[in-house]
């Protein structure tokens, strides 16, 4: 399985994400998870993408494809793997076939998560991130069983700073403009599926993997 979930910011794709790696033990490979862990200890990496993460911008097609790359080439990412987050722009969904093609591999799944507008602004201002293990909540639709920790590892949990209003708007406007164009792209592989974003966790968790199954 070489799985691609897209989908707007607040879609619910790290969510998803996490729950499919579990059940089908996946490599997960998300791009904003790598940058946010790369400035968490203070990598080069880390600190020059967070100059763009924090307002909302995307971090260069070079470092992110590189970064990518990088990360395909080792051993857990040669059979499965789920991408989460990349690509995002015309131009990274180009580099991403050529690097499958030269390790003679190609995606067998792409899954575009659907959602309202209006959906995404509480869904991204109401998400709590743990600092340790990554896990996402939300204040209102999935909150932990104590306020402020991660019921998981315990961790502390913390706003984004590109989950601020202002960088929300920044960040939905590009996806428009640059991420959008990519849902044409894959249509017309047949491996592309639309799943309707706006059910509860486990309705579009199951949706996925009916899409997967038709797919496969
Ligand atoms: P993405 O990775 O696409 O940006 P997340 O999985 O981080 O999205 O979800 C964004 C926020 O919305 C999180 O706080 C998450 O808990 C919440 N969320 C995700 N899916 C749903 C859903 N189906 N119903 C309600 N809230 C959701
Ligand atoms: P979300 O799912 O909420 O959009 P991510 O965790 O996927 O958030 O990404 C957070 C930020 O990291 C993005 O807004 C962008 O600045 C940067 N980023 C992540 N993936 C990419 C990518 N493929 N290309 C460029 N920038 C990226
Ligand atoms: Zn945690």
């Amino acid at each position: 399985m070489k799985i691609l979930l897209m989908g707007p910011p607040g879609a619910g794709k790290g969510s998803q994400s996490a729950k499919l790696v579990k059940e089908y033990q996946l490599t997960s490979i998300s791009t904003g998870e790598m940058f946010r862990e790369a400035a968490r200890n203070n990598e080069p990496l880390g600190i020059e993408a967070m100059k763009y993460i924090h307002r909302g911008d995307l971090v260069s097609d070079e470092i992110t494809n590189e970064v990518v790359r990088k990360r395909l080439l080792e051993s857990d990412a040669e059979r499965c793997f789920l991408l989460d987050g990349y690509p995002r722009t015309v131009s990274q969904a180009q580099a991403l076939d050529a690097m499958l093609l030269s390790m003679d591999s190609k995606l067998t799944a792409v899954i575009n998560i659907v959602v309202d507008k209006e959906a995404i602004l509480e869904r991204m201002v109401g998400r709590r991130v743990c600092k340790k293990c990554g896990l996402t909540y939300h204040v209102s639709f999935k909150p932990p069983k104590k306020p402020g920790i991660c019921d998981d590892c315990g961790g502390e949990l913390y706003q984004r700073v590109d989950d601020q209003p202002e960088s929300v708007r920044n960040r939905l406007n590009i996806y428009e403009r640059k991420t959008k164009p990519i849902v044409d792209y894959y249509s017309g592989r047949g491996i592309l599926k639309n799943v309707d974003g706006m059910q509860s966790f486990e309705e579009v968790y199951k949706d996925i993997i009916n899409a997967l199954g038709e797919v496969q």
